[in-house]
């Protein structure tokens, strides 16, 4: 089967590799329909954070199409959604809705000889907490975009906003709008804000879709005078919750400044570098909350908001390849030429493929 393959820094190839086994009893394998790329993935990719080589991806939705004897949730055939950690759905971390911090869970794509999402075929371990299945086989392209970002970039910008404790009427912040801020503005509108500032890029095409969804202001400064461009629109207050969607130093540094007394700063920006200090929140009884989110716990609400048409995460999607041109998708996000990018593997019904 094809694999993505990272070779080191700037360098994707797709590979053949020996189509995945089930190793564990409680596995599964699933034939992906749709892959995508991460903001996340780019960290590696540019070599900021390290990696080993081998096979990556953790975005993937598609069929169930081998099961392990001790999986009974599932059936071949079935169409699932992955979140981008595996979890058993029945410890008392899942239990209290913290999936992605599961004792028995991992991450899927982390190089090596593991199984990455932007491939073929993926063993899914825990298989019965993991995937999330979808009734149906019909749905429109729009559907199919909208699912594929529940396995990770509108779970986790929904986990922003929670983790902010936005509440309806708020005035918020979201600092950030690569494709999970874009999602955390979607989010924070689905939870009833009534103002979502945007601390964002000067690149037009996410003002366009942040607005669509919801964005009221949208501030390109920097640093203090970011800070200061907030404060002079909320009366000097600050925002009610803060959601920080980047993870390096200075964005967590200014969502600590931007935030209301009291209010909370939700984080899924993966930190790099990005050490709080601890007196600039404690004088005005700021908090803070947030991590990897738990896109397992969220799905099932999701899905239905994508059902009703009330959400419709996939347009965060400007840029479709095959598998074959990963690559080029990687690129294009790198290059800002592209918010995120969409992989096509295969058909969801094999039928029409
Ligand atoms: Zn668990």
């Amino acid at each position: 089967m094809k694999s993505t393959i990272f070779n080191g820094k700037g360098n994707i190839s797709v590979e053949q590799r020996p189509k995945p086994i089930i190793k564990e009893p409680k596995d599964a394998i699933v034939r992906v329909v749709l892959a995508c790329v991460c903001g996340s993935d780019l960290w590696f990719y540019r070599g900021v954070s390290d990696l080993p080589h081998g096979s990556v991806g953790h975005e993937f939705i598609g069929v169930v199409d081998e099961i392990g004897e001790a999986v009974s949730d599932l059936s071949v055939g079935d169409f699932v959604i992955s979140p981008f950690t595996w979890s058993d759905g029945t410890c008392e971390v899942c239990k209290a809705g913290f999936h992605s911090a599961c004792i028995h869970g991992g991450v899927f794509g982390q190089g090596g000889e593991g199984d990455g999402g932007q491939a073929e075929f993926v063993r899914v371990p825990q298989a019965d907490g993991t995937l999330f299945k979808v009734p149906g086989s019909d749905f429109s392209d729009e559907t199919m975009a909208s699912f594929l970002a529940l396995t990770d970039v509108m779970s986790t910008g929904y986990h922003a906003a929670v983790s902010a404790e936005v509440e309806p009427g708020d005035t918020v912040a979201v600092v950030g709008d690569g494709a999970v801020g874009l999602c955390a503005v979607l989010s924070a509108k689905l939870l009833g804000a009534e103002r979502i500032i945007v601390l964002g890029s000067k690149t037009e095409s996410r003002h366009a879709l942040a607005r669509e969804w919801g964005a009221t202001d949208i501030i390109t400064a920097r640093g203090e005078d970011a800070v200061q461009q907030l404060k002079d629109r909320t009366d000097g207050y600050g925002a009610d919750a803060v959601m920080e969607c980047v993870g390096g130093k200075d964005a967590t540094d200014t969502a600590f400044a931007i935030a209301k007394a009291g209010a909370v700063v939700g984080r899924v920006g993966i930190p790099h570098d990005a050490t709080v200090d601890a007196n600039v929140p404690f004088f005005r009884n700021v908090g803070t909350r947030g991590g990897p989110a738990p896109a397992r716990f969220y799905q099932p609400k999701l899905v239905e908001a994508v059902l009703n048409s009330e959400i419709n995460p996939g347009r965060v999607f400007d840029l479709t390849v095959a598998l074959d041109d990963i690559a080029e998708g990687y690129a294009a996000m790198d290059e800002r030429r592209a918010i995120k990018a969409l992989v096509k593997v295969s058909e969801l019904n094999k039928a029409s493929a």
